[in-house]
């Protein structure tokens, strides 16, 4: 039986100092089918539901031009994570691993990102498919998976010789 917050053989929590606001501004709230993080998915699936972005005032006008991306990267605050963990058993099974090498929602920031297909923008409202986050979870930014004004590196001298790093 898996629970939500236990520690697991093998796993290491420390006091973490309390946390401070490190000046996020949730911009909107993510609406999602999973009500209980047993439930949600490990990762986002492309091929999963669609699920909602309902952005905020006054950052609504900060959506002109998403449409024009298929991809999207969201940027989101698992708040329900406990962020004391310095060691984790991901399969429950004594073997441990450091936080910084999971993907696991545990964590010091606990900040959780995925790549996204845009679906549609319904007024204030992003529809996305590739969400593993519960529902009411805050979101904290979205970007186009990359961004396409950026500019290539400048040739170096040399860079023939060792082959064309920028095709
Ligand atoms: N895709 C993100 C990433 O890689 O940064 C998050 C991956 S994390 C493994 C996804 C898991 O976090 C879900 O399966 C669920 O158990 C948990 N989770 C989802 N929403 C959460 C929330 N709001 N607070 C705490 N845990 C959450």
């Amino acid at each position: 039986m898996v629970r939500e917050s236990e520690i697991r053989e093998g796993e290491v929590a420390v006091e973490a100092p309390p946390p401070t606001d490190a000046g996020l501004v949730f911009i909107g709230r993510i609406r999602t089918p999973w009500t209980s993080r047993l439930m949600a998915p490990r990762q986002g699936r492309v091929d999963g539901p669609v699920c909602r972005l309902d952005i905020f005032e006054p950052w609504v006008p900060a959506l002109k031009g998403i449409e024009f991306y298929a991809n999207l990267e969201v940027i989101y605050w698992l708040h329900l994570s406990r962020r004391d963990l310095v060691l984790q058993s991901p399969r429950n099974d004594g073997e441990a691993r450091g936080t910084f090498s999971l993907r696991s929602p545990v964590r010091p920031n606990p900040l959780g990102t995925s790549l996204v297909k845009l679906v549609g923008v319904e007024g204030a409202t992003v529809l996305v498919r590739g969400l593993d986050c519960l529902d009411g979870t805050p979101l904290v930014d979205l970007k186009p998976d990359r961004c396409r004004f950026t500019p290539l590196a400048p040739r170096q001298p040399g860079d023939d010789e060792v082959g064309d790093r920028n095709p």
